[in-house]
């Protein structure tokens, strides 16, 4: 609705305009992500941060997709629960850093 417009009725004016509408912001559920923006919304690619980079991992008796502890990285170097071995993935210290974010026409060519 951006590029070409629709007709619409300005009633104060009392007359017809092209009104341009860019969708910059929505709060929703993931079905919803899904129907506004066409994000596969199933699986391990869900999460528009990490996309191919994701930690998502099948769980071995129901073949589930988990995100349990895939998002540690995006706490600071610094935060303790990166370094906690105990009550997360036992053993495992969170080394990776956020996934480099899509912006700018990268992110355009992902969501159009
Ligand atoms: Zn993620």
């Amino acid at each position: 609705m951006w590029s070409t417009g629709a007709l619409t009725y300005d009633v104060s004016k009392k007359h017809n305009f092209f009104m341009k509408v860019a969708l910059i912001w929505t709060f929703n559920d993931f079905p919803a992500y899904e129907m506004v923006y066409g994000w596969n919304t199933h699986g391990k690619l869900v999460c528009s941060y990490c996309k191919e980079n994701s930690k998502a991992f099948t769980l071995t008796n129901d073949s589930k997709t988990s995100f349990f502890n895939c998002h540690k990285r995006f706490l600071p170097m610094d935060h303790k629960y990166r370094k906690n071995r105990k009550d997360f993935f036992i053993g495992k210290v969170e080394r990776d850093v956020v996934p480099q974010l899509f912006l700018g026409e990268e992110l355009y060519d992902v969501m159009s």
